[in-house]
């Protein structure tokens, strides 16, 4: 390189190492229904240390299959009645009649749950086919407009930057997720990804395709390789061949281990924000630490005035 191209490359890297996004972005979290009173109280403890940062909205996911009807309902109803928060419920199409899901609409609506995540959802039995319910709703788009008809909710569906694993290709995902939009979806919550730029190449095709609808990235921090891997051959998100190598040698630390995926998360939503990105989704696996660890270093401080009642 010459005096002046690294004069040029040191000028580039020059700036604060930390950069505070607190005055336009915006998070939300994902929660898991608790299955043990020891996970009830880790949700608890989570919110509880999340709520502060107040959240655009925090959602509850459903289990495979519907498994936890009862439990997402709970948990959702009780961040609604308990806390200051927004909660949207995850709701699927799996093994359920249309009357099935206009009755847990219904309930979600009585408690004052406005906001679902609509979602066709996977067979119970992993790697079979999705097979409606005889009397069900065949896919997403179908739930979109079915839930529209029972209440006017607000309603945000999945996305998929590298694309669903059943789609026939890319363009044909995207006009599903079109269909959503069409259907009455006001956002798409993308699946988790290592990449900021498939999530940009992603977000232009999407926008080519005519949608202008909000894409919020779906981040994951990662603590845990194996697992995640597990995940990702599920749902059509790739490992970087990187991953192994950075948490190398760490199984047995898991300290260790957190603060590398706090590092990591924190620096892709700093890659997205360049690239325009104000609101980021986390999938917090119900984490406290972790999720107030990468909000911390993206600027955001704790509103006491939204702190959570004790649960
Ligand atoms: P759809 O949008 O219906 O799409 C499913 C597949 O069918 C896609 O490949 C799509 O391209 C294709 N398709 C649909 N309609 C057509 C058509 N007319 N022509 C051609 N192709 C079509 N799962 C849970 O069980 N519980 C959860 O709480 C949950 N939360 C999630 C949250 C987020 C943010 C994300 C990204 C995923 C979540 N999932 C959850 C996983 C999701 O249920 C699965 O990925 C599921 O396989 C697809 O659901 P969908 O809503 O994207 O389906």
């Amino acid at each position: 390189l010459s005096i002046e191209q690294l004069a040029e490359a040191r000028r580039a890297l020059d700036g604060p190492l930390f950069a505070d996004l607190s005055g336009d972005a915006q998070v939300s979290f994902e929660f898991f229904p608790p299955k043990s009173e020891k996970m009830e109280a880790q949700l608890w403890d989570a919110i509880e240390t999340l709520a502060p940062l107040e959240p655009r909205f925090v959602s509850v996911t459903y289990g495979a299959g519907g498994s936890t009807r009862e439990r997402t309902h709970a948990t959702v109803a009780r961040i609604a009645r308990e806390t200051g928060l927004s909660a949207a419920a995850h709701l699927t199409c799996v093994e359920a009649s249309k009357a099935e899901i206009a009755e847990v609409a219904e309930a979600y609506w009585a408690a004052g749950v406005r906001h679902i995540v609509a979602l066709r959802g996977d067979p119970p039995v992993m790697g079979s086919r999705f097979v409606p319910h005889p009397e069900g709703y065949e896919s997403a788009a179908a739930l979109v407009a079915g839930l529209r008809r029972i209440h006017p909710f607000e309603i945000s569906v999945a996305a998929y930057p590298e694309c669903h694993p059943e789609a026939v290709n890319a363009a044909s995902d995207i006009d599903n997720l079109k269909r959503k939009l069409d259907a009455g979806a006001v956002r798409a919550i993308s699946q988790f990804f290592f990449s900021a730029d498939a999530f940009f190449r992603f977000r232009d095709a999407a926008a080519a395709a005519g949608i202008d609808a909000e894409i919020v990235p779906g981040i994951l921090p990662v603590s845990n390789v194996a697992q995640t891997r597990k995940f990702a051959a599920m749902c059509g998100a790739s490992i970087p061949p990187w991953m192994d190598r950075l948490f190398e040698g760490l199984d047995d630390r898991p300290a260790a281990r957190q603060l590398v995926a706090a590092t990591l998360a924190a620096e892709l939503a700093r890659r997205l924000y360049a690239g325009g990105v104000r609101h980021f989704h986390f999938y917090t696996l119900n984490r406290a630490e972790l999720g107030y660890a990468i909000c911390h270093l993206l600027g955001l401080r704790p509103k006491p005035a939204a702190r959570v009642k004790a649960a």
